[in-house]
């Protein structure tokens, strides 16, 4: 079993890869700043309080422990605020992943997943995506992922780090019987909101958009549950630990769900109604994405099984109330 630095652990998608590899049996340790991610997601003894763009304190922590590979979550993820604030997107996310790398070289550690994003291919020209299509962010949050991925393929050639790149498509449920979910704030994202909306904790939702070409009008997006994310991290680190070189790889189902049948959906799971309303489109929302997953299953075997979007609804519900508890 591996010794894991995991950066950003203590946030939604790397807590509960957390999780998953202590459950697999490997040792990780947890660096977080703790700015969006939570001390309650890491068990205190795993956990560094360090920023990523601090490399000597980085430099130092590799000198300690004698790390197999890293995994590595650290990141800002809001489009839009993105698009407000680019140098924040450039120097978190490029910036301190290029912190990241430098102490690794600097100690020899030659194994990185990476977490990217569906982001890097902006407006695809076809559906669903395959990885090999070009590289056209349309925001600076898709574009500091970009830069990152080059560096990777960069360092693979010349430096010998070997990365795995997972694109993410869109990750949401929940692991509510380790006490994970999701917890961002603001929350912007579709799932939760539209949970909240039938409960009655938050606000009605609003459609960005009708007048999309997808069967009802709404953007279409490929949704995957965080554990099953989790398991192709595991995957993905384990392609490494044999020796594999490096790779990028989708991470979605294939199969694509739109805004209205995720409303209908939540109705099913709930039994209630959600007051939505339908409002203009969202800057940069692409109608479609959906992944072609065939490469992460053909080569790593990485299989989706908690992804079918009444399980992704019930796991989301059923944190709720863990996640309005230690938010009151
Ligand atoms: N969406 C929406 N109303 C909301 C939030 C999201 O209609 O209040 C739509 C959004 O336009 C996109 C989909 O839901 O088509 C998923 O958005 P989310 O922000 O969850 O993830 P993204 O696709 O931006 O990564």
């Amino acid at each position: 079993m591996a010794k894991i630095l995991v950066a950003g652990g203590a946030g939604y998608i790397g807590s509960h890869t957390t999780h998953y590899l202590l459950n697999q049996g490997h040792d990780c340790v947890v660096v977080d700043n703790l700015v969006t991610g939570y001390r309650h997601n890491v068990e205190p003894s795993r956990l560094r309080q360090i920023d990523i763009q601090d490399t000597p304190a980085l430099s130092d922590l590799f000198a300690a422990e004698k790390f197999d590979a890293v995994l590595h979550f650290a990141a800002s993820i809001a489009v839009g605020e993105s698009t407000k604030i680019p140098q924040k997107y450039f120097r978190n996310n490029t910036g301190g992943s290029f912190s990241l790398i430098d102490a690794m070289l600097d100690s020899g550690v030659n194994k990185i997943v990476f977490s990217s994003t569906a982001a890097v291919y902006g407006t695809p020209a076809k559906t669903p995506i395959t990885e090999d299509m070009p590289f056209q962010a349309e925001s600076p949050y898709g574009e500091s992922k970009v830069m990152v991925e080059k560096a990777l393929q960069w360092n693979a050639q010349f430096a010998g780090l070997n990365s795995v790149c997972l694109r993410y498509f869109n990750a949401c449920g929940a692991e509510p019987k380790a006490n994970r979910g999701e917890e961002h704030i603001p929350e912007t994202h579709l799932i939760p909101l539209v949970l909240r909306a039938a409960t009655g904790v938050g606000k009605p939702v609003t459609v960005f958009g009708t007048d999309y070409p997808t069967r009802d009008g709404s953007c279409e997006r490929d949704y995957i549950h965080v554990m099953d994310l989790a398991s192709a991290h595991a995957l993905a680190l384990q392609h490494l630990l044999d020796g594999g070189s490096s790779r990028q790889f989708n991470c979605g189902t294939g199969e694509g769900f739109t805004v209205l049948e995720v409303i209908k959906a939540v109705e099913e799971a709930t039994g209630k109604k959600v007051p939505h309303s339908i409002g203009p489109r969202r800057d940069g929302d692409p109608s479609t994405l959906v992944a072609d997953s065939t490469r992460i299953r053909t080569e790593l075997g990485w299989k989706s099984t908690r992804s079918a979007l009444a399980d992704i609804v019930r796991d989301a519900l059923e944190f709720e109330p863990i996640r309005l508890q230690r938010a009151s």
